[in-house]
């Protein structure tokens, strides 16, 4: 399920992305960030950069801390897992249409990438991936998850998607004692959507 509203982060500084991290980390230590939310917001002007009201952009930011609190706690044990699947979303793709050569597998279902760009943002990601040992799926969808992970038995994954998409599919990886790290997307809308290529290559 997607956010009701459509939103591109891509321009914020990486800084941003840090003090996120040190908010969730807060988190973890006093469940209590209310104030710090609305102090980010303020000091990065994501309201003025988005036009995000500010009940849409808390929504976001405790997603992303809420996301990003979780990479923290799992962390350890997914260092540990040795068989990995990088799930990265189709609307990160260059082309929507069948200008992009992956092959679609209906029995999975999910994309596999031809590589036929190398400015497309999932092609990177997913030769990275690939390189690293991990088995990467472009999916249409988080309803493909359990039928990947009943089929595969991987033992972590790291997921790309909106906000929403993660916590729904967190909570079918944690139903089936997968561990999980996540990547939202910082420009979302379905289609030409975009993720920090930097922030996925260090959690892989
Ligand atoms: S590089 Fe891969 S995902 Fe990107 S357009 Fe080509 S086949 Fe599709
Ligand atoms: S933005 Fe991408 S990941 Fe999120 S719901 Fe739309 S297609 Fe799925």
């Amino acid at each position: 399920m997607p956010y009701k509203f459509t939103f591109d982060l891509s321009k914020i500084s990486r800084f941003f992305f840090k003090e996120i991290a040190r908010t969730s980390y807060q988190k973890g230590m006093h469940k209590k960030v209310s104030k710090t939310v609305h102090e980010v917001i303020r000091r990065f002007k994501i309201q003025e950069a988005t036009g995000l009201n500010l009940s849409d952009a808390v929504l976001l930011l405790e997603d992303f801390i809420d996301i990003q609190a979780r990479n923290l706690l799992e962390r350890d044990s997914f260092v540990q897992t040795r068989k990995r699947a990088l799930f990265l979303p189709h609307c990160s793709r260059k082309y929507m249409d069948n200008r992009c050569k992956a092959a679609f597998d209906p029995n999975i279902p999910s994309y596999k990438c031809a590589h036929c760009s190398p400015d497309c943002l999932i092609n990177r990601a997913a030769s990275f991936a690939e390189k690293k040992g991990y088995d990467v799926y472009i999916l249409p969808g988080g309803s493909c998850i359990p039928k990947i992970l009943e089929s595969k038995r991987y033992e972590g994954v790291v997921g790309v998607s909106c906000g929403e998409e993660i916590k729904l599919g967190g909570e079918m990886l944690k139903s089936m004692g997968v561990t999980g790290q996540a990547v939202p997307l910082v420009k979302n809308g379905c289609a030409n959507t975009f993720f920090s290529l930097g922030n996925l290559l260090d959690l892989l």
